[in-house]
């Protein structure tokens, strides 16, 4: 059987709940059977029982008093309903030690659940030049380089240690808390992978791999091939 694979999404300003198609693509094409969550927070325990794998996905900003600091004047929209479902779910699923796969808000969300902080806005709360991390092009197409730790998992998936990536983010993670250890970063110094040596599959990546794997990216490919894979032991 396909391992069920969990996938949180968003409400929109109309009430309704909506996720880009990219991500439950990226799970069919790797051999997984996607469901879509909607945000909420009845029933965590049970989703989470019967899930084999959860996708955190991208969206907004991350309420910030989740991490102990107050909204700067540079913080986007949040979604706070959103943020205590996927904190919640994402507690849950590692407390099992079932595979998690955290994309761009959900590498976030996946760093605050475990009690680490975010940089509510890099382009003032960092000195120095940055790159462009919102990129104008494409969200199909890879802007940015990221340097790759040697023996992480993630490096499993790339070819050298280097990986072209698509960036769409304002923010970035900060403090990491344990079991999270670094596994990528920009040249610019902004983390863009975390992962867990502790559990069976927990890792979390800034940019979206989802999008990438639309061109046949093969990072991205093996990255949610890893997620399936890891969720059939589940
Ligand atoms: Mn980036």
């Amino acid at each position: 059987m396909k391992p069920i694979i969990g996938i949180t999404s968003d409400i929109d300003e109309n009430g309704e709940t909506f996720l880009k198609a990219d991500y439950s693509r990226a799970i069919l094409r790797a051999g997984g059977l996607p469901v879509v969550l909607p945000a909420g927070l009845e029933d965590i325990e049970e989703i989470c029982s019967r899930i084999d794998g959860l996708l955190l996905t991208g969206g907004e900003d991350v309420n910030p008093l989740l991490f102990g600091e107050e909204p700067k004047r540079e913080l986007g929209k949040i979604a706070p309903e959103r943020d205590e479902m996927e904190i919640a779910l994402a507690k849950c699923a590692i407390g099992k030690d079932m595979p998690v796969i955290g994309i761009c808000r959900g590498h976030q969300i996946l760093n605050v659940a475990l009690g680490g902080t975010i940089y509510q806005h890099i382009y003032s709360d960092l000195e120095g030049p940055l790159l462009q991390h919102k990129q104008q092009a494409d969200r199909n197409y890879p802007t940015h380089t990221v340097v790759v730790e040697e023996g992480s998992r993630l490096s499993t998936y790339v070819d050298g240690n280097e990986v072209l990536v698509n960036s769409l983010h304002h923010q970035a993670v900060h403090d990491i808390p344990k079991p999270l250890v670094v596994t990528a970063r920009a040249k610019d110094g902004i983390i863009e992978a975390l992962e867990s040596k502790e559990h069976k599959f927990v890792m979390s990546v800034q940019w979206h791999p989802e999008a990438l794997s639309n061109r046949g990216d093969e990072t991205s490919l093996r990255l949610f091939e890893g997620l399936v894979e890891a969720s059939k032991q589940q």
